[in-house]
């Protein structure tokens, strides 16, 4: 192909999970589209938990449980509050989920995006692997014309460019449409894959047929910085992983590494992994800044999509649901604009911020615009010491010794006024609460 001499109606970086969304949508309204994706293979380079929702990606391609690669559905969610040797734990298990098109699946990236890369290609766009993008081209008004890659042949042209290119956004920083994130605003998570049979699998977490379980956990496991612990089970293996804030492994000089081999060695995960093989280990960034660390979204040429653009919810442990919703409006901006044959201005792309206000993007992360500072900045108490006296609580009130109830609950109330005095329990419940709304 010659791509020096051919124009494009858009060039996508990333093929990614709000890369494909947006190459999809676009090729599949008809506009002629180039991917590049820098990895050998689309999702070679991707990690993920991995929970998949469902209906964001119906929005894209209806009937994708036809053939997706996907591994269990999801019936059962646990959330651990964890300390050295216990958890306290909310459950939460539905026959509903059972549903003829569940809402939630476990998948695994390199399998899933490859999957994905191929609905790109069928619905028309180019994709070229291998690829890096290493350049943003501007004509003289500044406006982005076209890319460079790290193959021969100069320049590649398109009436607009989408950066899908993930957490780091190197190329974003490089062009100066947005700042390197700050490390308060980006977790580094790490992730193994423990193989098991499918029976020992389901019969560990009482699944049959596809379900699936999840479990997150928060607590002691991240040694008082803000971070999270989760175990997804697929069909064959096991995702377990945890992340923690880059400005906290910073500030403690801990090792992810010594976390998750903390984390497997915990009583309450290690009986649940037993005897399973691991076979892939993992690293990545995870965007946690939320809405005040959104970019400048739009230019004149230029779009950015996904993670890339900090679109992550931390607290639902939601990101590619955001990924893949903003690449679909992302691209049907585009296609609204290039319909009434408008040019892919600044004036013209605000469209797309217009379109995704108004979606459970940006309303769901508006809604929890002050936890990530909360969070970041009361770890020690959130991530620590609440975990400990919760898992003394629940000790205290279960062991039958004697002790007059009434005794029990003052001792535990004494041990939480001693652990943060009663201003301060207060005080940190009406900054949750209010960081909640
Ligand atoms: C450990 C972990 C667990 C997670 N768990 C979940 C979960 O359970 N559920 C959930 O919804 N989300 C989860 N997420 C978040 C989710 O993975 C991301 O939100 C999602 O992958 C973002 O998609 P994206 O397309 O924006 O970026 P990515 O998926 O990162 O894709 C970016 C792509 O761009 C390519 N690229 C980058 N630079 C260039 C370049 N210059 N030229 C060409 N190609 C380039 C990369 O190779 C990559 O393929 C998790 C993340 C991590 C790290």
């Amino acid at each position: 192909m010659d791509m020096i001499a051919e124009k494009f109606d858009a060039i996508v970086i990333g093929a990614g999970m709000s890369g494909n969304a947006a190459a999809y949508t676009m090729a599949s309204h008809g506009l002629k589209v180039l991917q590049f994706e820098r990895g050998e293979y689309p999702g070679s380079k991707n990690v993920q938990g991995a929970i998949m929702y469902a209906n964001m990606l119906e929005k894209i391609i209806p009937d994708f449980r036809d053939d997706a690669p996907l591994e269990r559905h999801l019936v059962e969610q646990r959330l651990w509050v964890m300390d050295d040797t216990s958890h306290t734990g909310m459950h939460y298990r539905s026959e509903d989920f059972n549903e003829a098109k569940p809402n939630r699946y476990t998948i695994i990236r390199a399998q899933f995006d490859k999957w994905f890369s191929r609905k790109v290609r069928a619905a028309g766009a180019t994709v070229l692997c291998e690829t890096t993008v290493t350049e943003l081209v501007r004509d003289a008004k500044d406006k982005v014309v076209g890319v460079r890659t790290d193959r021969a042949g100069g320049a590649i042209f398109a009436d607009v460019v989408i950066l899908a290119e993930g957490v780091s956004g190197l190329l974003g920083t490089r062009a100066g449409l947005r700042e390197m994130p700050k490390p308060q605003s980006v977790a580094l998570a790490v992730k193994e894959m423990h193989f098991l049979p499918e029976d020992v699998i389901e019969q560990r977490f009482g699944l049959k047929g596809g379900e699936g379980c999840v479990i997150e956990a928060v607590g002691t496991i991240s040694r008082g910085m803000a971070g999270l612990g989760f175990l997804y089970t697929n069909k064959e293996s096991i995702s377990l992983g945890i992340g923690c804030l880059v400005s906290d492994f910073g500030a403690t000089m801990q090792s992810p590494y010594a976390l998750l081999d903390a984390l497997k060695d915990h009583p309450s995960i290690r009986p649940l992994i037993a005897g399973s093989e691991v076979k892939e280990y993992a690293a990545h960034l995870i965007p946690e800044g939320g809405y005040k660390a959104i970019p400048q979204l739009f230019g004149d040429g230029w779009v950015v999509v996904g993670d890339a653009a900090q679109l992550n919810n931390a607290v639902h442990r939601e990101g590619s649901n955001l990924a893949m919703t903003s690449g679909r409006i992302a691209a049907e901006a585009i296609v609204q604009v290039k319909r009434r044959n408008g040019p892919m201005t600044k004036q013209n792309l605000v469209l797309y911020k217009t379109m995704l206000n108004k979606s459970f993007v940006v309303k769901d992360l508006k809604k929890y615009k002050d936890m990530p500072a909360l969070l970041h900045t009361n770890s020690r108490n959130f991530f620590t010491t609440y975990p400990q006296l919760m898992s003394q609580a629940a000790q205290n009130f279960m062991r039958v010794d004697g002790t007059p109830k009434i005794e029990k609950e003052k001792a535990t109330a004494a041990a939480m006024i001693k652990a943060r005095s009663r201003w301060g329990l207060v005080s940190d419940a009406v900054r949750l609460a209010l960081a909640w709304r």
